[in-house]
């Protein structure tokens, strides 16, 4: 029997790049696991298991607007399930997630440097990367977790209107609105799942602010759809015990995460694979890794029609972007040292 795979995309590029995942390369992608599998809904997860035909549950992370506009139009037209894991601030207009406001300063800002509870951080020229790191780090290491974090952002730092183009480009960083959440939620193919408000580490959140930020969440998209919200997907994939304690307390039927890292709570750790590439070998390798022979894969490539089907994998900078959820903690910790980490009372 096959198991079944979860995969998991966040949002799909309106650029044409070829190294970039899009609309064109996401419907190729879409085409090709119709071809090789069988797409499941959320509820059908623990008893999915194909005889010959993988079952597929496909998931989207934090809820840009891209997932409206780009993503549910191809999942309609090819009648596919699929599972939108939605945060609250950024479908507020004007309000974006934390790592989105430092994508847009990467891209977008041009002064010399920005200065956070009196430290210089230079951000130009060469040391733009680094001194993004050492904001993200100095950003993330601020107490209480997340509110200390936004509050920085919208004191000390500079603000999205300052720097952004004219053109509207920040609206590749805006969140769904509340019509658009509305519209997925009442469409029987789709579901709307809990992602918190803040998109914050929940492992570093005091568990009053875990609770508040998941509970929030969970109600604000119940409130707007008119459904219960049953599916939670941890932000960056953070969790441990308490995490997954808080999410069984809210009435969660299941949590997903990045890696499994819960053997005794399996529901509340169901493992994703990432999407980020736009070629599709990564994708069939995904697919067919450890279940079929090596020669299924490779018949399976050789009957696909599209030149894009065998292309190197691009590893593009979107592919970085479009990924919250491989964001690793920069090096320097610069968390205090008496800081509780919940990672290491794992069950
Ligand atoms: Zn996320």
């Amino acid at each position: 029997m096959i198991p079944p795979l979860v995969l998991l995309y966040h949002g799909i590029s309106r650029t044409e790049h070829p190294s970039v995942l899009n609309a064109r390369s996401f419907e190729q992608q879409i085409l090709f696991l119709k071809r090789h599998c069988t797409f499941i809904r959320p509820e059908e997860l623990g008893n999915a298991h194909g005889s010959v035909r993988r079952p597929v549950l496909l998931t989207f992370d934090d809820g840009f607007r891209d997932n409206a506009e780009i993503v549910v139009p191809i999942l309609r037209r090819h009648a596919v399930p699929g599972l939108f894991f939605v945060a609250s601030r950024h479908c507020n207009p004007g309000q974006y997630l934390w790592f989105s406001y430092l994508r847009m300063l990467e891209r977008w800002f041009t002064g010399k440097g920005v200065t956070l509870n009196g430290n210089y951080i230079p951000l130009d020229g060469p040391n733009r990367r680094e001194g993004i790191q050492e904001l993200t780090s100095r950003l993330l290491a601020l107490e209480p977790h997340p509110r200390a974090m936004y509050a920085a952002i919208r004191g000390q730092l500079p603000s999205v209107d300052s720097f952004q183009p004219a053109d509207g480009a920040a609206d590749e960083f805006a969140g769904m609105t509340v019509e658009q959440i509305q519209e997925i939620g009442n469409d029987p193919l789709f579901t709307i799942g809990a992602h918190t408000v803040d998109h914050p580490y929940l492992t570093r959140c005091d568990p009053e602010e875990a609770e508040c930020q998941i509970l929030e969440n969970k109600l604000w998209l119940e409130r707007i759809t008119g459904k219960t919200c049953d599916f939670f997907a941890y932000p960056i994939g953070d969790f441990g015990g308490t995490t997954i304690t808080l999410c069984i307390r809210a009435g969660f039927k299941k949590a997903f995460s990045v890696v499994r890292k819960s053997e005794s709570h399996p529901q509340f750790a169901v493992r994703r694979i990432g999407v980020y590439s736009p070629s599709l070998l990564p994708l069939a390798a995904k697919l067919f890794c450890g279940n079929w022979f090596p020669s299924r894969l490779i018949q399976a490539l050789r009957a696909s029609k599209s030149p894009v089907d065998l292309a190197p994998e691009a590893g593009s900078q979107w592919s970085q972007d479009a990924c919250p959820e491989k964001l690793k903690m920069p090096k320097k910790d610069l968390r205090h040292d008496n800081r509780r980490s919940e990672t290491s009372t794992l069950p």
